[in-house]
């Protein structure tokens, strides 16, 4: 570990293939940042998409285009750790014995179980069960200090501290961390309808690796202040999802002449859409630039991850042999 940082950072994504701005402004942007600060180790989770039948189908390609993002955008690989959960068997291993310290009542009344089997009533399987078990074993594993959290993410790690807690009091140990939770301010990023969170299963998301032209065509499908019907009508942009993104993506001058001119219909839905699209496009060209050219050399981004899954290995397995003796296993 560089010990000028201030301790280990992990974080797990779910492998959901090409992101989306609500991924990029909720999670990648934040994961930048902290390598700045903190060892990170990020870990596409695989196994964890295992327990949802429909994230299965293209699990390679979402798994690569995932990695492409956000390599492209800014996870330095020569000091972040980044891999594929499942290159590091030794995550089952430690899942397994974790499972003995994880009572069976308390993991069936996390809310999240709850929503998957609302979710998803024909597949409630083991999995589903044990996914606090496999994310704790996937915290714990690499030793971090810290793990980035958003609000509904905060009863798992509470749960992943808690399950430490308990293996060190039946094997009377310490070997482990207990991971500090950081609350990460996640914010909400609404889709194209202007309702609903963006999220890829509903379509109402706009990804960050589209082209300039699907950029504008998805802008343009954007839902605006309902009540302005016509070109002529005042509009409210405080209840306006373009307005929401104009304030990050588009300059001061430009809010501040949005906020005015909407208000008094000096702006029409459509200018004030194509102004949010030019300048989400001119923020995102970089990245795409960067995308574009990591893709042509999908070699190059498979020799990061098992570069990755191999520099997480070591710590896997010391951690493992520490385990392995507390538990007292020949
Ligand atoms: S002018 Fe802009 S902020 Fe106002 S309602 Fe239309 S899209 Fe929304």
């Amino acid at each position: 570990m560089n010990t000028t940082k201030k301790g280990r950072v992990f974080s797990g994504a779910r492998p959901t293939g090409k992101q989306h701005l609500g991924n990029y402004l909720g999670a990648i942007k934040n994961y930048v940042a902290l390598q700045d600060e903190y060892d990170c180790v990020y870990c596409i989770v695989d196994l964890h998409a295992l327990t949802t039948v429909e994230e299965t189908l293209n699990l390679r390609q979402n798994t690569m285009d995932m990695a492409l993002d956000f390599l492209a955008a800014g996870i330095r690989p020569q000091e972040t750790i980044i891999f594929i959960q499942s290159h590091v068997p030794q995550v089952a291993e430690l899942h397994l014995i974790l499972s003995m310290v994880s009572p069976l009542g308390k993991l069936t009344d996390l809310p999240t179980f709850k929503d998957k089997v609302r979710d998803q009533p024909e597949n409630v399987n083991y999995g589903l069960v044990g996914y606090p078990v496999l994310m704790t074993a996937d915290i714990v594993l690499y030793k971090a200090d810290i793990v980035p959290v958003g609000i509904d993410q905060a009863p798992h790690l509470e749960y992943a501290r808690e399950t430490v807690r308990s293996f060190h009091y039946r094997y009377n140990t310490k070997v482990l961390i207990e991971p500090q939770m950081k609350n990460t301010e996640i914010p909400l990023v609404l889709g194209i309808d202007g309702e609903r969170k963006m999220s890829k299963s509903l379509n109402n998301h706009i990804e960050i690796s589209a082209t300039p032209e699907e950029t504008i065509k998805r802008v343009k499908m954007m839902v605006t202040d309902p009540n302005r019907k016509l070109r002529t009508d005042p509009g409210n942009p405080d209840i306006c999802n373009v307005f929401t993104m104009h304030k990050v993506f588009s300059s001061k001058d430009e809010v501040a002449m949005v906020n005015q001119e909407c208000r008094r219909a000096g702006i029409g839905c459509v200018d004030c859409k194509m102004l949010y699209a030019r300048n989400l496009n001119e923020a995102l060209a970089p990245f795409r630039e960067r995308r574009n050219e990591l893709a042509k050399d999908p070699a190059y981004v498979m020799g990061v991850l098992d570069d990755g899954a191999n520099r997480a290995r070591k710590i896997a397995e010391q951690t493992m042999r520490e385990v392995r003796d507390a538990v007292g296993l020949p």
